[in-house]
């Protein structure tokens, strides 16, 4: 017998993001981007839903250039210790789901 598998961690979870009690109204509702604050595009990146330690919904969206440049720190920082990643040819859901979400990819 086997136990439940639990699922995996949807990779916007491995970018770190910045305290929300410091965010703009626009970028804790996802109408600017969470990092640069730029006004996204209907296209921009979800982070999906985070609550703040108040436990208040907040909605982190952001920017393709700022959700690559983030991908790319939590891939070099999740290849350290990923025993997957460390052998090139064998798949790691954790390390695709990084780069769909670079990619805009991933919901
Ligand atoms: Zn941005
Ligand atoms: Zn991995």
């Amino acid at each position: 017998m086997t136990g439940h598998q639990a699922p995996p961690e949807p990779p916007s979870s491995l970018l770190p993001l910045p305290d929300p009690i410091g965010l703009a109204n626009t970028q804790l509702c996802g109408r600017s981007c969470l990092w640069c604050c730029v006004t996204l595009p209907a296209d921009a990146i979800d982070l999906g839903e985070r609550q703040t330690p108040d436990g208040t919904a907040w909605f982190p969206r952001s920017c393709r250039t700022c959700t690559r440049a983030r991908v790319n720190d939590a891939l070099r920082a999740h290849k350290a210790f990923c025993e997957l990643c460390i052998e090139v040819d064998i798949p790691c859901a954790t390390r695709d789901g990084l780069r769909a979400l670079a990619h805009g990819g991933a919901r």
